[in-house]
């Protein structure tokens, strides 16, 4: 890990240039590297020696970036993915097998509640949800020794609760288990989790990181801290590999191991490979992240002080409001910003809100959030409508709430577009 500040990361870690070489990433696009011996190749295969054998597994264009973002959480070690859905996906697979389970916050992403309380069950692999309120003792209850981690998102998208990252980790931690983050919304610009004590962060890329709606992806990144060992829990890190000769992760990678198996096992097996290009264009977005980072949060704060106190709005969620339940989290695990998405109730419910954000002008409806241009959502009828009534309370989400992504635009034109849109209804 370098020593230089995370704006400084953002752009001078990962890819370091030597003497006459290209001072940008280049793209390797290429799916297959040459070996000057088969001998070589057979140590990369017996996974003895480093180094790239097939792009599916690995490429130095995408390892650069991963290495950045490693840098930038403060990690030994990333994995990049074709999409978030994906990171998830490998993150918890990577330790649960069928008939394990895990324990998730109910306040999360949509998408990846239907991935865990669905897809994942059909794996065999059962998903056990809490809410923020519940009791420590009320969570143990769920838990027991085929239990394997726990899981939240630093801001939850789209209910932007602020996850209490400490108490979790404790949490996990008493119980043997390591604490995975979902830190999308925060970026490694506004929160650390590791420095809280999580051991996994996993990243959508698509949203702020990449930032410009460009590309898919994801993340996964290794804090190397957890110790897979000492609670014998995780036979498939402390045991013989079969699929690699009796490779033993955490012998043969040390504090590295949960991310190397990640890579020479799910990414050979499952192919959740991101491409060249998408690497090199999510590298372009995390250069320029905590410019736009501070001034996402620098507006998104003008905008929700300015919808609390208009009459047509029933209520805001921005975990930097004083009024916000959340205030005193963000506080700590946010001290310079929340990230640019609020979410709100406009007085009227469910019609009110559709004729609010079809005359929108500046702020564009797109399945889209945490871009760099403004832009508008209604969760329950889009994001979230494969969900029950039961799971959108869970998750935060009222019919009539709007996800509003506040850009980096000139603040001004965003308020004012909001003005003459609530003036209509
Ligand atoms: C968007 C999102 C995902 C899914 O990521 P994709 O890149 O769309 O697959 C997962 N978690 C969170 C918090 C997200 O916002």
């Amino acid at each position: 890990m370098s020593e230089y500040k995370i704006e400084t990361k953002c752009l001078q870690s990962g890819y370091v240039p030597g003497n006459g070489e290209p001072r940008v990433l280049p793209i390797y696009q290429s799916t297959t590297y040459k070996y000057d011996s088969s001998e070589h190749l057979a140590k990369l295969f017996d996974l003895t020696a480093p180094g790239h054998m097939y792009t599916r597994i690995s490429n130095p264009t995408v390892d650069f970036v991963e290495k950045k973002i490693a840098d930038m959480e403060g990690g030994v070690g990333a994995m990049c993915t074709s999409s978030g859905q994906a990171a998830n996906l490998a993150a918890i697979f990577n330790i649960a097998s069928a008939g394990d389970n895990f324990i998730s916050l109910s306040s999360i992403y949509g998408g990846t509640v239907n991935l865990f309380a669905v897809t994942m069950k059909r794996m065999g692999i059962e998903v056990r949800f809490v809410t923020p309120d519940m009791p420590d003792e009320e969570i143990e209850k769920l838990i027991d020794d085929r239990t394997r981690c726990v899981f939240g998102e630093t801001i939850a998208n789209p209910a932007l609760t602020v996850f209490d990252i400490e108490r979790y980790a404790n949490l996990a931690h008493k119980h043997n288990m390591p604490l995975i983050v979902d830190n999308t919304f925060a970026t490694p610009v506004l929160c650390r989790p590791f420095e809280f004590g999580a051991d996994i962060v996993v990243h959508s890329t698509t949203k702020y990181m990449d930032g410009h709606a460009t590309v898919v992806g994801g993340v996964v990144v290794d804090s190397g801290k957890f110790d897979w060992e000492k609670t014998g829990k995780y036979p498939e890190l402390t045991e013989a590999d079969e699929s690699y000769h009796g490779v033993v992760y955490t012998r043969d990678f040390g504090n590295a191991a949960y991310i190397t198996k990640a890579r020479v096992q799910l990414m050979r097996d499952l192919g959740l490979t991101p491409q060249p290009l998408a690497a090199f264009l999510l590298n372009e977005g995390l250069d320029t992240l905590s410019v736009r980072m501070e001034r996402h949060c620098k507006n998104a704060l003008a905008v929700a002080e300015y919808l609390e106190k208009h009459e047509k709005i029933a209520s805001v969620s921005y975990p930097k409001l004083p009024s916000s339940p959340d205030f005193a989290l963000a506080e700590k695990y946010l001290p310079d910003g929340a990230c640019g998405v609020i979410s709100f109730n406009i007085e009227g419910g469910r019609e009110k809100a559709m004729k609010f954000m079809d005359s929108l002008r500046l702020a564009e409806i797109v399945v889209h959030v945490a871009d760099a241009r403004t832009c508008v959502l209604h969760p329950a009828s889009t994001t979230h409508r494969q969900l029950t009534d039961k799971q959108l309370v869970d998750c935060g989400i009222n019919p009539g709430l709007i996800r509003f992504s506040v850009g980096i635009e000139n603040v001004e034109d965003i308020i004012a577009d909001l003005e003459q849109a609530l003036a209509q209804i």
